[in-house]
């Protein structure tokens, strides 16, 4: 089977500074795949360019096929986005949000369903400036799941999420995954990617380390952990 998303020989500079230098990996369908590195190896810069919100400066990126930038609107439907740090505007209320958002899809989910798969059932009413930290991320996932995506992207998924919360969450990516959904998941948090990755790309200064099972990748490195490998893998402590 053709894999879902290529990325070959990808490049971004910002300025004289290098974000990404020589990325490549594919994702098959229906996998979840993990993308570690430290601060500032160029993960996020990286999915951008995936979902089409950053041009890259050379390689080639096909997702489901598409050029994400040439094939933007086309993508934006199959593809659901959820990145670090969005922002809505403070006075929108969720339930306001969920149906703007329900509105951009042909064949949306419930949003009640998915608002309570989140822990936020209730909450409709409730302003975005008013939310929680946690549960503006609960938000932004509901909403990059709205469109019943083909695949989601999903940028530091669980980042200020008490245990609880994250835990659902998991369970949540878990069933996603399950219905045919591939997902590819930035995280810093380990115990996260060994739960959820089926494969795993190690970022380190712009470029994949190594790729692999998280079982290989504590193999490889000899190591008790996964926390221990990426640490082994990109060399340095802090
Ligand atoms: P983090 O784990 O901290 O989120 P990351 O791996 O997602 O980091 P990127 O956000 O892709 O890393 O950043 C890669 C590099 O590009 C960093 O050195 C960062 O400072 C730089 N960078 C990112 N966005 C911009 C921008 N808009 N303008 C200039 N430099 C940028």
């Amino acid at each position: 089977m053709s894999p879902v998303i290529e990325v070959e020989n990808l490049h971004k500079s910002y300025g004289n500074a290098v974000a990404v230098d020589d990325v490549s990996f594919t994702v098959a369908q229906g996998e979840i795949f993990g993308i570690l590195g430290r601060n500032g190896a160029g993960k996020t810069t990286t999915v951008e360019c995936l979902v089409g919100l950053r041009s890259p400066d050379r390689g080639r990126i096909r997702v489901l096929g598409r050029d994400p930038q040439r094939d933007h609107a086309e993508l934006t439907r199959r593809v659901g986005v959820q990145l670090q740090d969005s922002q809505l505007p403070e006075r929108l209320r969720v339930g306001e949000a969920m149906r703007l958002y329900q509105s951009f899809y042909r064949n949306p989910a419930d949003p009640r369903t998915l608002l309570a798969q989140l822990g936020l059932a209730g909450r409709e009413k409730t302003p975005y400036g008013k939310l929680s930290g946690g549960q503006k991320q609960r938000l932004a996932i509901a909403l990059a799941l709205i469109g019943r995506p083909r695949i989601a992207v999903l940028d530091e998924l669980t980042s200020g999420l008490d245990p609880h919360a994250r835990r659902d969450t998991w369970d949540l990516i878990a069933e996603v995954r399950a219905s045919g959904v591939t997902i590819v998941l930035v995280t810093h948090f380990m115990p996260e990617a060994e739960r959820l990755c089926d494969r795993i790309a190690v970022i380190d200064a712009g470029r994949v380390l190594v790729t692999g099972t998280p079982s290989e990748l504590i193999e490889r490195t000899e190591q008790p952990t996964l926390e221990d490998a990426f640490v082994a893998l990109t060399g340095r402590t802090s």
